[in-house]
């Protein structure tokens, strides 16, 4: 009799404890901060996270090991100018002449390829182009910040936690797809990867390969960085060939591509003048 209540009152113990863990887990969710010192646990925390979502112990240590804060990244992210220029001022500060000379000599060189991006996916070569030169100037300048750093420290930042948390996952999963090793993914101070700047969400939804090596490569493959812009377009409705100035069905699109009214203007401007 004594050891069946002692085993109930065991079991009772065992029942109540389940319960706690169960209830308690949402609240265990790997918690942001504000401060580097936080990081670390959170890091445990949100790797726990990850191998639930189906993140590989492999993807996360190649990705993550040595990971650090990066203060230099919330930094930026405090002193964010936001687009506060008229559009005629960004445009003139955007876009030359010069600019323009060599988005057309691009246009010419990159003819074959712009055109099968527009056969496939319908979005004409000079809004790619444009895309292409307002975000990197044609490759030129794709970002040098290893993205794992600057995503988990934006991630375990509170400011966009969920934001950046869900682009962290994108990441992995991207690296775990094998488009690319995580030491080559460099991009942006936040994350931005690539000749046309895909948030690496965009990246895993959205990126295509084009040039047909097996890989979604939107630092090194032109074809695919083009093709995937061209795709992520298309996917939020860009109609095959349509006008794009404001006030038609394509340049509401463009917003799909950049929150900012003034960019999306440039982007059809630039566009129309090419
Ligand atoms: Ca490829």
């Amino acid at each position: 009799m004594m050891f069946n209540n002692r085993g109930s009152r065991a079991l009772r113990l065992v029942a109540i404890c389940l319960t706690l863990l169960f209830v308690a887990s949402p609240a265990m969710a790997a918690k942001c901060g504000n401060t580097s010192k936080g990081f670390g646990r959170w890091l445990v925390q949100f790797k726990k996270e990850a191998r639930k979502r189906g993140i590989s112990n492999r993807t996360l240590k190649r990705a993550l090991r040595g990971v650090r804060y990066d203060y230099s990244v919330i930094k930026k992210d405090r002193n964010q100018k936001h687009f506060k220029l008229s559009f005629a001022k960004f445009y003139k500060m955007r876009v030359s002449p010069g600019g323009l000379a060599k988005g057309r000599s691009m246009m010419r060189r990159y003819r074959k390829l712009l055109n099968r991006i527009y056969r496939v996916y319908g979005v004409q070569p000079r809004i790619i182009t444009a895309i292409w030169s307002l975000e990197t100037f044609y490759g030129g300048y794709t970002g040098n910040k290893p993205i794992f750093r600057s995503l988990a420290t934006l991630a375990y930042d509170c400011r966009r936690h969920k934001m950046f948390t869900q682009n962290l996952y994108a990441a992995l999963r991207v690296v775990q797809r094998g488009d690319m090793h995580p030491k080559r993914m460099k991009g942006a101070w936040a994350g931005e990867l690539g000749q046309t700047q895909f948030m690496a969400k965009n990246y895993y939804r959205y990126a295509v390969d084009f040039d047909g090596d097996g890989k979604r490569n939107l630092i090194r493959s032109k074809a695919d960085a083009l093709a995937s812009t061209a795709n992520l377009l298309r996917a939020h409705g860009w109609k095959r060939g349509g006008c794009y100035q404001p006030g038609c069905h394509n340049f509401n699109v463009l917003n799909a591509w950049n929150k900012s009214r003034v960019y999306q203007r440039t982007i059809a401007k630039m566009a129309s003048q090419l």
